[in-house]
């Protein structure tokens, strides 16, 4: 059987911030990372780019030999496909053993299949969330003119967007009644609707797929309200659930997500978890949820490294931010940007010269979201707000209505408070 110290099962940012994590703390015992992909860490944010030309090496995000400098042994194409926890050793497709001191569970999403009636044996029907999709979907691009992505959600509005560049005709379906009903609140989910139907996609809303049509081949999609819609490819992208596949049958505590603590380490004492497999702490609510993104999964995984190589950090909490850089106009987004109850206070702007939007929700005179569209300069300070909790109240309007908001609209004795915030790992977050 192999031995390794630190063993890390996913090979992507979760594990690079644990490589970076136990490296600050041990620099000699041997790390393994091991991955059913074939490519290291890369960046899922430019998996659209990739589909539009780039190469796979412009994705790779620490760049050329960097687990060898960091001392780590890969074994990648290689999928894990069991845990015997009270033996601390897992097994590798194949039959291969590998023994551990510290396990790294670092498994990301999954991406949510829904069933369609008619898509038995189909081509031409793809995910979009790792690199193995994005380049079934370039290899085909001369296949179809005519494609239906399924979820109006982060993933799903920049694939329609891409593919929509690259002239094919989109139409996406969403179930909901607006898009990025996750990252945005409705004005500005509308105006982002109207920026995409002025580039020429179509979108279907309140509505869902309930067949897909053709006999070999695609031909198209009929919707639950009746309409049918000619495509000859298909994009799911209703987004990613925390991947439990190892989970099962084990004793690890997985509900939805895989539970940590605040020490990212999981119910059995030497092995943890980082990135979207767990439910992590979200700052705006104290509540722990599944928050797939990349710099939180960064973050964790620096935090359960540090831990993994024998110091004692506790992880200080996330706060979900979303931009959507590829529309004309920047959108940025964190926290909680809808008011989910009376207890919320909910303000927005729209600039009559329509120049920006901004929309704030605050609870008890504490900033707890926001959106900002066109105007992001400011953002540095809203977030900055989120994460200190500072009771904002007496200057809620000027942050509202100022198109660039600047350090010097806050109190000199925050300034320090909001900017110099660091978590226990020394990192800022
Ligand atoms: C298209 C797209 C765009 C995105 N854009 C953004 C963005 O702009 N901003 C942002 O913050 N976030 C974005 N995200 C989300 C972000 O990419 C994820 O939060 C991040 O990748 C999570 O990192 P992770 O290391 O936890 O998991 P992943 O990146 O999912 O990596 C999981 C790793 O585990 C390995 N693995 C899983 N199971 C096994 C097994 N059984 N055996 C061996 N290996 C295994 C995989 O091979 C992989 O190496 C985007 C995601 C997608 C799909």
């Amino acid at each position: 059987m192999k031995k390794s110290g630190h063993v890390i099962v996913g090979a992507n940012v979760a594990a690079v911030g644990a490589i970076e994590g136990i490296r600050r703390h041990d620099t000699r015992s041997p790390i393994l990372t091991i991955s059913y992909e074939t490519l290291g860490s890369y960046s899922k944010a430019m998996l659209a780019g990739y589909i539009e030309g780039a190469t796979p090496e412009w994705l790779e995000y620490r760049g050329k030999g960097y687990f060898e400098r960091m001392g780590v042994e890969c074994l990648y194409g290689r999928k894990v496909t069991g845990l015997e926890l009270e033996k601390s050793k897992l097994l590798i497709e194949g039959g291969e053993e590998v023994g551990y001191k510290n396990l790294l569970l670092a498994v990301g999403g999954i991406p949510f299949k829904p069933v369609i009636n008619g898509a038995d044996k189909k081509e031409l029907i793809f995910s979009f969330t790792e690199f193995l999709d994005a380049r079934q979907i370039r290899e085909s691009l001369s296949k179809f003119d005519s494609v239906v992505v399924i979820g109006a959600g982060f993933t799903g509005t920049e694939i329609a967007y891409t593919l929509n560049k690259l002239n094919k005709k989109v139409s996406v379906i969403e179930l909901g009644d607006r898009v990025l009903v996750k990252a945005l609140d409705p004005r500005s989910s509308g105006l982002a609707e109207s920026l995409m139907r002025e580039e020429g996609i179509d979108f279907y809303l309140n509505d869902t797929v309930e067949e897909i049509e053709g006999k070999k081949n695609i031909s198209g999609v009929r919707l639950k309200s009746g309409k049918s819609i000619p495509c000859q490819a298909i994009i799911t992208a209703i987004g990613v659930v925390p991947n439990g596949q190892l989970m099962s049958n084990t004793a690890l505590n997985f509900n939805r997500g895989l539970e940590v603590d605040e020490f990212m380490r999981t119910n059995i004492p030497n092995v943890y978890g980082a990135g979207d497999v767990v439910k992590a702490l979200d700052i705006t609510d104290g509540q722990k949820r599944p928050l797939p993104l990349w710099p939180l999964a960064y973050q964790q995984g620096i935090v359960a490294g540090a831990n993994m190589a024998g110091a004692k950090y506790p992880y200080a909490g996330g706060l979900p931010m979303n931009s959507l850089k590829f529309l004309k106009v920047p959108i940025l987004s964190a926290g909680i940007t809808t008011p989910p109850d009376s207890g919320y206070e909910g303000i927005y702007f729209n600039d009559p010269k329509g120049s920006f939007y901004r929309s704030l929700v605050l609870k008890e005179g504490r900033l707890k979201g926001f959106v900002t569209i066109g105007a992001i300069d400011g953002a540095g300070v809203l977030t900055g707000l989120i994460k200190s909790q500072l009771d904002m109240s007496e200057l809620k309007e000027a942050l509202l209505y100022e198109k660039r908001i600047g350090l010097i609209r806050l109190p000199r004795e925050w300034r320090n408070k909001i900017f110099t915030r660091r978590d226990e790992t020394g990192y800022h977050d």
